[in-house]
């Protein structure tokens, strides 16, 4: 059964324009978890109480303690069929945009290269107070946050909830989105704002916009597909199929 419908067939071409926005869940059949249910939980804290400029500013070790928690889950991961099949993609276009709300660098590991970190890389840290960069990578053991030479806390390069996109990526991503002919929303559950708004953009610029997610979310009654399921079955599947309609 092909997944495409004629609709979407049609657009088809080496030089159509597909933009891509990831979240969690294609991370999640790496191990990486969500920050959904209790899978998303350390120790006792729930994501949303520690990824917060609060937070951090009341309990840096803690804060920063999680960070390198989460670093070790992220550097035994791999990309998993997912993360692969979008590079595939990307290498069979001329136009592709891949924008991602996750901050575990597995795109980047696949090898994609036109790539959107809408909520900064977990693996960069700059200083709380002056704002230097320190993107070397930490060592696991250092579990007391660090400080810069001025005294300040050095933090995790994470859009936190609550604070800004990084200036430019936001519009990138929202240009990526306007031009796209192809739409493709992927393990995110489309309610953390401003990511949320990209794929609705997409879809009033006229863009085909498909949904891979095991479960139901707020974007699903409006794309022209919902594809339920994992993305790491379901993307490889959908790559193939573009890529017979190109050839
Ligand atoms: P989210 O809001 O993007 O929700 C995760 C979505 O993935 C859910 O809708 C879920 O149904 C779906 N999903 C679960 N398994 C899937 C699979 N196998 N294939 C496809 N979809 C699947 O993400 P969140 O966890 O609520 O996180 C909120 C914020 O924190 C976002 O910015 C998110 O990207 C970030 N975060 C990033 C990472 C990471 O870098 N890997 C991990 C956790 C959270
Ligand atoms: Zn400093």
């Amino acid at each position: 059964m092909p997944i495409l419908n004629e609709k979407i067939a049609e657009r088809i071409t080496r030089g159509m324009k597909v933009a891509v926005l990831t979240g969690a869940g294609i991370s999640s059949e790496s191990g990486i978890p969500t920050f959904r249910g209790d899978e998303g939980l350390w120790k006792t804290y729930r994501p949303e109480e520690l990824a917060n400029p609060q937070a951090f500013a009341a309990h840096p070790h803690r804060v920063w303690e999680w960070y390198q928690y989460r670093r070790g889950i992220v550097r035994q991961a791999e990309p998993n069929s997912g993360h692969l099949a979008l590079k595939d993609l990307e290498d069979l276009l001329e136009d592709f945009s891949l924008i991602t709300q996750n901050v575990d660098s597995l795109h980047i590991r696949a090898g994609s290269r036109n790539i959107l970190e809408l909520h900064g890389n977990i693996e960069k840290n700059y200083c709380s107070r002056c704002r230097k960069r320190y993107d070397k990578l930490f060592d696991q053991k250092i579990i007391e946050c660090p400080e810069c030479s001025c005294g300040g806390y050095i933090r995790p390069d994470i859009v936190w909830f609550g604070e800004m996109l990084p200036a430019g990526v936001f519009e990138r991503a929202m240009q990526a989105a306007e031009s796209a002919d192809l739409f493709l929303s992927i393990g995110t559950s489309a309610v953390v704002y401003p990511a949320a708004m990209i794929p609705f953009r997409a879809m009033e610029k006229g863009a085909a916009v498909i949904e891979v997610n095991p479960q139901v979310t707020e974007l699903s009654s409006y794309c022209e597909l919902s594809l339920r399921g994992g993305s790491g079955e379901i993307l490889p599947q959908l790559v193939s199929e573009i890529t017979t309609y190109l050839n």
